[in-house]
């Protein structure tokens, strides 16, 4: 008897063993800068990232890329093909997996600067003819039920990363206001919640169609009422339970800057695969990755292998970023706390390993 509990004992703890706290994802999410700029970011990503322990690199290009097939759509200062594949095989000799990312759904405008997809296609805007120069709003949204909408966005998709040779594309999604607009005639009658989902579905399964995985960032799936969390980083617009309608393989980016929130809890015990993202509070991001790491130490396996790792976000010009990390004092206060963050966090991560 005592030998069956023993025996019980050891596979019960073999069974539920937890992933080592060392995570499998240690990431950086960068602009991509000018084009000129394109050596130094190689040089920052063979030499910089690897001593940092960097294995992911997020790259938002958005639609500054010459596409062959939709030239038209090449926004201000585009990579050719060949430029992103420079970039790609820097992250490839570094051993860092290259993420490629177009900002889709919200973030079609900036100010009254509208990006190239709805200036080139008005026919895909949500609300077309409203909001003259962006007055009054955030960001445009394209109508993700536009006809011909899907067709376009994929090949843009599809062209970047082949460029990048990518097994994974993040599609941003973050901060959409505008969705199933009233006055659309493809979307009244349509609930946020449903119109998103529905989006990221689609956009999921052409990507698995590509043999591609899908990021997005996590904001739009949080319930910003319930929470607390407000209508930037969560949703008070209802796209909140949308989190029950789409695949559990995305990998959510969880983005908060003001505070430790426990949501990467939250997206693991929904079954995804979720990192944490800080920004330029080194205190904060230390007490993301703490969190992170106490889920895969202390949670079953199935949680602790969600809780996937960090992705540190910049929003700053990258070249910028580059020169504040390289010690430039020239540049803005934002952007010099942003690079003593990262440095701060990847230090503490690097700090974490030696200590398992
Ligand atoms: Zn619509």
């Amino acid at each position: 008897m005592f030998c069956v509990a023993v025996a019980v004992l050891a596979l019960s703890q073999k069974a539920s063993k937890a992933p080592t706290p060392n995570l499998p994802i240690c990431g950086l999410h960068l602009t991509a800068p000018s084009t000129q700029a394109v050596p130094l970011l190689c040089e920052f990503i063979k030499t910089s990232l690897v001593t940092e322990g960097v294995n992911t690199l997020v790259l938002e290009f958005d639609y500054r890329f010459k596409f062959t097939r939709h030239p038209e759509i090449a926004d201000g200062d585009p990579y050719s093909a060949s430029q992103v594949k420079q970039i790609a095989l820097a992250c490839k000799e570094a051993h860092i997996h290259l993420i490629p990312q177009i900002n889709l759904l919200g973030h079609q405008s900036w100010a009254k600067s509208t990006e190239s997809l709805l200036r080139v296609h008005p026919e895909f805007d949500e609300t077309r003819g409203k909001y003259p120069d962006n007055k009054g709003i955030y960001c445009r949204s394209y109508c993700p039920n536009a006809p011909g909408l899907h067709k376009v966005i994929f090949d843009c998709i599809d062209e970047i990363a082949d460029a990048c040779s990518a097994d994974a594309f993040h599609c941003g999604m973050d901060e959409v206001f505008i969705l199933a607009d009233p006055d659309c005639k493809y979307c009244k009658g349509k609930t946020a919640s449903s119109v998103f989902a529905s989006e990221v579905n689609a956009l999921h399964d052409h990507l698995k169609a590509t043999k591609r995985s899908m990021w997005m960032w996590g904001d739009r799936l949080l319930d910003g009422r319930t929470n607390g969390l407000g209508e930037w980083e969560a949703s008070t617009n209802g796209t909140w339970d949308a989190i029950n309608k789409i695949p559990k393989d995305i990998v959510i980016s969880d983005w908060h800057y003001d505070h430790a929130e426990p949501t990467p809890a939250y997206f693991a015990l929904n079954g995804f695969p979720v990192v944490a993202s800080p920004w330029r509070n080194s205190n904060l991001a230390v007490q993301q990755l703490d969190m992170m790491e106490a889920l895969r130490k202390g949670a079953n396996p199935k949680i602790a292998s969600n809780a996937q790792g960090m992705l540190h976000t910049t929003w700053c010009d990258a070249e910028a970023f580059i020169k504040a990390y390289m010690g430039s004092k020239k540049q803005s206060k934002d952007v010099e706390e942003t690079a003593q963050c990262f440095k701060d966090l990847f230090k503490a991560i690097r700090q974490s390993k030696a200590n398992h």
